[in-house]
């Protein structure tokens, strides 16, 4: 079962792994928060200056697999290295300037890795999220036999 402990690890294994240069200049927290179909994660700097890294709390289900997990992961890191929501200073102005985070992920070893996400999007994940929200579905079909 994957729960936030195990969300946990991931993280610090790709931090291992791939950032090992990144230093860990505050407290990050991971947790698993939302059922979106658009969006698969977020990271934001907390009241208390801890940085909250969230991941898209469907991704729970071993239907999903864990590369994706690990590319949000990987690409929330990559905007706490530029200074988004984290103690360093701010590199780019926008959080995705002229795609900053896919050529760091590519220069992180990730380039497979995000090949495989993008066509995990295109030909699993509507399927997918089809079956874990399945009331999402009903409620717009609802609205679709609204104009018959
Ligand atoms: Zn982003």
């Amino acid at each position: 079962m994957r729960d936030d402990d195990w969300l946990a690890e991931r993280l610090s294994q790709i931090w291992q792994l791939l950032f090992p240069d990144l230093e860990r200049k505050n407290n990050v927290v991971v947790r698993f928060k939302g059922r979106w179909k658009n969006k698969f994660g977020h990271i934001k700097r907390m009241k208390n200056k801890d940085t909250e890294i969230v991941i898209n709390g469907l991704f729970k289900s071993e239907k999903v697999p864990e590369y994706i997990v690990d590319t949000t992961i990987a690409h929330e890191l990559v905007h706490y290295s530029h200074g988004f929501h984290s103690p360093f200073p701010q590199k780019y102005k926008y959080p995705h300037s002229g795609g900053v985070v896919n050529r760091e992920l590519r220069k992180r070893g990730f380039g497979h890795m995000m090949g495989r996400e993008r066509d995990f999007v295109k030909r699993q994940w509507p399927r997918i999220f089809k079956e874990l929200c399945p009331d999402k579905l009903q409620r717009r079909r609802r609205v679709k036999f609204s104009f018959f």
